[in-house]
């Protein structure tokens, strides 16, 4: 099933009040019994139509029921936390509209917004504890043992680290997205024009851009930090033009020089370099850089290394900051950070073992069960229901410009 934003300008007051005490239920309870919906949701506005706002969020798939439960109650959906988080980024005049959903990534699903002055900007939806619709038809225990909420609270959880890391290392002038705002397991961050590396097919001097990419991850390497993820997929390519006027033969010349810059994002796996496993996670990077430059530009670097051994020697020198701790002293405790590295280690696993599915063929499946389905309540219907909203993305016209609210 997927969303459409549209249904974001049919919700009343009365109905955002619902969804948000949903959402506060959802803190201590997997699913949110309904007398206490009503109560906080009276308390915050008083009003009374609190039924008729459930019934509206649970049409729009924001809120899904669980019949089999031993209490009658509801529980948020991921679509449900998209648009609480969409209201708030919009009540904040961050994001105005949403446009196309320009990549799936494997924890993700990535947005052009704009704001009101049109200008774009990406929104990155966390989507952690997100599997295939296939494997959980075929592992109901899924969806039994998992813990209340938790694919909310560690997406939310991806979402924090990210944002925080983010501005961290925009403080510290390496080239990253700004960072513009968060909310719940979303992020919003300035739109790099650029091509991932991936997608980069030669370049004018491969050794150059091999030697920027090296630094970088050493520099990260003297803040405390290790990207853990640095690959072809996670390096922007932006061609910085710039053109010099020469004269030549009393002739005006303009010769245009381009530069390609390399932007890094995708940092909810960072690591510090006192992780365990750091030397692990170093080298990883940056063998990965030298697997693709060998095989895409036909690269190879005359120097081996660089070593963790040497690159630990240089942590926090030349006055650099330690960004591993300045994340760590922004309330993101120890417990946490190893709970994120747990979910995101079991998500790549499930990639690895080949679990994990495109969502196009995702979307495909859905759509034939929507076909084919009738509107039918018996059990089967309604766990199938809880399964496609699971993975309820907002589905929206290519064009930006459809407004919020
Ligand atoms: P994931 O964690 O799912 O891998 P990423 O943050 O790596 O998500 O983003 C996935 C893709 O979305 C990137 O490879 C890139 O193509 C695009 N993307 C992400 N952030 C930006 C941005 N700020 N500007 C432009 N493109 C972006
Ligand atoms: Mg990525």
């Amino acid at each position: 099933m997927f969303l459409d934003t549209r249904v974001l300008r049919h919700l009343t007051a009365e109905d955002w009040r619902v969804l948000t005490a949903v959402e506060m239920g959802s803190k201590n309870h997997e699913l949110v019994p309904t007398p206490l919906i009503e109560r906080i949701a009276r308390l915050k506005g008083g009003a009374s139509g609190v039924h008729k706002s459930i019934a509206t969020l649970a049409k729009s798939g924001l809120i899904g029921r669980m019949k089999e439960a031993k209490y009658d109650g509801y529980r948020l959906t991921y679509g449900g936390l998209d648009y609480l988080a969409l209201h708030t980024h919009s009540s904040k005049d961050v994001v105005y509209s949403v446009g196309s959903r320009v990549g799936v990534g494997k924890e993700s699903d990535i947005m052009i917004v704009a704001d009101k002055t049109g200008k774009q900007k990406i929104l990155k939806i966390h989507r952690l504890g997100r599997i295939s619709f296939r494997t959980v038809k075929s592992n109901r225990d899924y969806l039994r043992n998992r813990q209340g909420g938790s694919w909310m609270y560690l997406s939310r959880l991806a979402a924090m680290k990210e944002y925080a890391f983010m501005q961290a290392l925009q403080e510290e002038g390496f080239p990253v997205p700004e960072p513009i705002s968060q909310s719940r397991h979303t992020i919003v961050m300035s739109l790099v024009e650029s091509l991932p590396l991936r997608q980069v097919s030669s370049v004018p001097d491969p050794a150059s851009l091999y030697a920027e990419l090296i630094d970088l991850i050493l520099r990260l390497a003297k803040h405390g930090l290790i990207h853990g993820d640095f690959n072809e997929f996670n390096i922007l390519i932006k061609e910085e033009r710039t053109n010099k006027y020469t004269i030549e033969d009393g002739e005006e010349k303009e010769t245009e020089t381009v530069t390609l810059v390399p932007v890094i994002i995708d940092f909810p796996q960072m690591v510090s370099m006192d992780h365990v496993n750091a030397e692990m996670y170093f080298d990883r990077d940056v063998e990965c850089i030298k697997r693709f430059f060998k095989k895409r530009f036909h690269f190879v670097p005359t120097q081996p290394g660089p070593f963790f051994k040497d690159a630990k020697k240089t942590v926090g020198k030349d006055g650099a900051k330690r960004l591993d701790a300045t994340v760590e002293a922004s309330g993101f405790t120890k417990k946490m950070l190893k709970e994120l590295e747990k979910a995101i280690q079991e998500q790549q696993a499930k990639i690895d073992a080949g679990e994990a599915v495109e969502e196009e063929e995702l979307d495909e499946d859905e759509d034939e069960e929507d076909d084919s389905g009738s509107d039918s309540d018996d059990e089967e219907d309604e766990e199938d229901q809880q399964e496609e909203e699971e993975h309820a993305v907002f589905e929206i016209p290519a064009n930006v410009g459809r407004p919020l609210s």
